[in-house]
């Protein structure tokens, strides 16, 4: 399966950890959704979506390790392959620019060990800005190497409130912007570029490489994440000020050698590829920092310009009922999102659950709907009908597929392949359903590990996935096949296991708005709301990932 392809932000869930409710009211939610913003610069376009996707990568990416190298002089990459960190050697130790997230600690150590340094010497730490996604493992690497952390006062209370594990968050000298760090010879200067979050920092130095001195930029973030409000902001009225002034200190700085708190921001895969082929470093592009100072700030507007256009449409916008037919595997998500959708925008959402090929059909047969929430393949299809709006469709979650039984009953190791499939031929009957996107799967990967024959005999093929449940529950089946998100919702059963890795599938849910829609405008503002950042902890509970 690819890894995920959608956007849910590092950046945004960390600061939804951080700032609890607080961000709920940052959410453009009380305001009727547009269509969705675009714009193209450099000869490129962009959503808004797409342009926080490029930054964030994929789940996978953002704790892979990206091979350790040098950029120039004496700046390493050592961060994972969507979130940078950066070591400055000097001959007094070392500066560390974001140690990411906790988890990442230990990547960026190896990392740093791998370039021949220790990671006992680094002294002083930096941060990008006061989202997890940057900054959460600062107590851990302070922990480990005595380093003395350092920050722009403006992020020091968000960073106060980043304690995982419960750990304080360490602060050890608090930076006024245009204030240096000094070590060993080497001068980073601070600059407040606020907006992403308060004192969001974008670090400056000169370097040294082959007799000549180049200015380094480290972007702090220029982005506004999706559902961010930059009008009616109650926490911060003056937030596109803020914004407006990020962009004005970027475009006073020189640079030669732009990097970022995302290697998105600079192309880093793309020079990375081009060093030790010979020619100029591919790191010194002054022309690519102003590319993406036009990206950032072209988007900056129109998500401005959106927001001040619905705001002012606000107090007229109807409320609506809100058509949605839904595979049954994001019920258990829909049923706690709704209702605080409803609250939230006073439209009424109706809500049908099946199958997603049986909601397919019932489409094809031209049952009128406003928002849809089908499998992949079953979008795609109604797509290329031109039955749902191409450009809606959103990728919501996924969840892995998953073993159910009576709660109670005998457990069985499937805990690898040949355990399940012990266990699969062991089991008395087996249910799935057949149109599901669990059946779908399941009977193609028992065709695959050579057992379908074996099992045709004593398999039950209902007809959607709650009978999968029934059938569990009753005892009619030993083992049911389900995604692990409708399996958790059913009373009288229990997961057995999830599928072993190596043949692990997933259930992708994704949303499209019907071409037809009534109510399309809500429904946009619904599916925005399932993927804003503040989902996720609900979409988690749930059994389910991000798409
Ligand atoms: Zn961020």
């Amino acid at each position: 399966m690819k890894p995920c392809t959608l956007a849910l932000c590092g950046c945004a869930v960390a600061a939804a950890a951080v700032l609890g409710p607080s961000l709920y009211a940052q959410r453009g939610s009380d305001l009727p959704a547009g269509p969705p913003v675009q714009v193209t610069a450099n000869g490129r376009t962009w959503t808004q979506q797409q342009l926080f996707q490029r930054n964030i990568g994929g789940a996978d990416d953002q704790t892979a390790q990206f091979p350790p190298h040098k950029i120039i002089g004496s700046v390493y990459y050592v961060g994972t392959r969507s979130l940078s960190s950066y070591l400055i050697t000097t001959p007094q130790g070392h500066i560390l620019v974001n140690s990411t997230y906790e988890r990442n600690v230990p990547t960026i150590q190896k990392s740093v060990e791998q370039l021949g340094f220790k990671f006992t010497d680094i002294k002083i730490l930096l941060g990008s800005h006061a989202h997890g996604d940057h900054m959460e493992g600062d107590a851990l690497v302070k922990q480990l190497t005595g380093a003395q952390v350092m920050a722009l006062a403006e992020d020091v209370p968000a960073l106060r409130a980043m304690q995982p594990g419960g750990k304080p968050h360490p602060v050890d000298r608090v930076l006024k912007d245009g204030e240096s760090v000094t070590l060993g010879g080497m001068t980073l200067v601070a600059h407040l570029t606020p907006g992403h979050t308060r004192g969001c920092t974008t670090w400056t130095m000169k370097v040294q490489d082959g007799g000549r001195t180049y200015d380094v930029v480290i972007i702090g973030s220029l982005g506004v994440n999706p559902g961010f409000k930059l009008v009616n902001n109650t926490d911060v009225p003056q937030i596109a000020d803020e914004f407006l002034r990020a962009f004005k200190v970027s475009r006073s700085l020189q640079c030669d050698v732009p990097l970022g708190s995302h290697p998105g921001m600079f192309n880093m895969a793309e020079k990375y590829a081009k060093l030790g082929i010979g020619g100029p470093n591919p790191y010194i592009d002054p022309a690519g920092y102003k590319a993406e100072l036009d990206l950032d700030e072209t988007m900056f507007h129109a998500v401005l310009a959106a927001q001040q256009k619905a705001a002012s449409q606000a107090s007229v916008a109807p409320t609506a009922e809100i058509k949605v037919l839904s595979s049954t595997a994001l019920k258990g998500v829909l049923e706690e999102l709704v209702p605080q959708f409803e609250r939230a925008t006073k439209h009424t959402v109706v809500i049908q659950y099946g199958t997603a090929a049986s909601l397919k059909r019932q489409i094809e047969q031209g049952q009128p709907f406003d928002l849809a929430v089908l499998t992949l393949a079953a979008m795609d299809d109604l797509i290329a009908q031109g039955r749902i709006a191409a450009g809606t469709r959103t990728p919501i979650a996924r969840s892995g597929m998953a073993m159910a039984i009576r709660t109670g009953a005998r457990r069985r190791d499937v805990g690898t392949t040949d355990a399940l499939k012990r266990a699969l031929l062991d089991a008395k009957s087996i249910a799935y359903a057949g149109e599901g996107a669990a059946g779908v799967y399941f009977t193609a990967l028992v065709q695959r590990i050579g057992i379908a024959e074996a099992l045709k005999p004593k398999s039950k093929v209902t007809a959607s996935g709650l009978l999968v449940g029934e059938a569990v529950v009753n005892g009619e089946a030993e083992i049911g096949i389900l995604p692990l998100s409708e399996i958790l919702p059913i009373r009288g059963v229990e997961v057995l296991g999830t599928f072993p890795m190596e043949v692990q599938g997933y259930a992708v849910m994704v949303g499209g708005v019907s071409a037809g829609a009534k109510a399309g405008a809500a429904a946009h503002h619904l599916l925005e709301f399932v993927t804003a950042p503040d989902a996720l902890p609900v979409i988690k509970k749930k059994g389910m990932e991000r798409g």
